[in-house]
């Protein structure tokens, strides 16, 4: 199995040795003819207007909006912004995979980044019974402010989702590729299987 982790920007490394820790295969996706190979994709942390750009200027905005409505897929922090099927502050287009609505920077700035342990919600507990703590690392993150019912909490901070899921799709508007752990990526594996 081969996990595609998108490479036009951002912090695609530690994700790929998470992958590697799991012994997975992963592949940096840059072009449209590799999303045939792959079982599933991890959209990563970044910028999200950045990353708009240069999926355009890759001619891959179109295939991956396409991959993203049924294939497996995690969206972190601006790869959740990718997701959302509507975005505020300032409004961008986006890939239109799940219906929440983010609100980017939300919390402040960069000097607002921040950490601290999540609350598993139901989804979450059916997978792990791990009774270790998840750590959230935050940052210039986006707050899920509306959500439909049909999404899943995984984990909520201060009873608001940061980790949502639908189907065979998930976004995290935190970092877990940055933690010791590498549970939540053990997670999507289960998605892509
Ligand atoms: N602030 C970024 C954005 O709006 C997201 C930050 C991140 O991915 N860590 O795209």
């Amino acid at each position: 199995m081969k996990v595609g982790i998108l490479a036009l920007q951002g912090a695609v490394q530690p994700h790929e040795e998470k992958l590697k820790e799991l012994r997975v295969e992963s592949v940096q996706v840059r072009y449209p003819e590799q999303l045939k190979e792959i079982r599933g994709i991890i959209l990563p942390g970044g910028e999200s207007t950045t990353m708009i750009h240069l999926l355009k200027l890759n001619q891959l905005w179109g295939p991956l909006k396409e991959f993203v409505q049924t294939q497996p897929t995690w969206g972190i922090c601006a790869g959740s912004i990718l997701l959302a099927n509507e975005v505020t502050h300032p409004s961008q287009e986006s890939l239109n995979a799940l219906e929440i609505t983010v609100e980017r920077n939300s919390y402040g700035r960069q000097n607002e980044s921040f950490i601290d342990t999540l609350v598993a919600g139901e989804t979450w507990k059916t997978f792990s019974s791990d009774p270790k703590p998840i750590e959230g690392v935050f940052i210039r993150a986006p707050r899920i402010k509306k959500w439909s019912s049909n999404i899943q909490v995984v984990f909520e901070h201060r009873n608001e989702p940061v980790m949502v899921k639908k189907n065979h799709c998930l976004a995290s508007t935190f970092h877990p590729e940055l933690t010791d752990s590498s549970l939540i990526h053990k997670y999507f594996l289960t998605l892509c299987r």
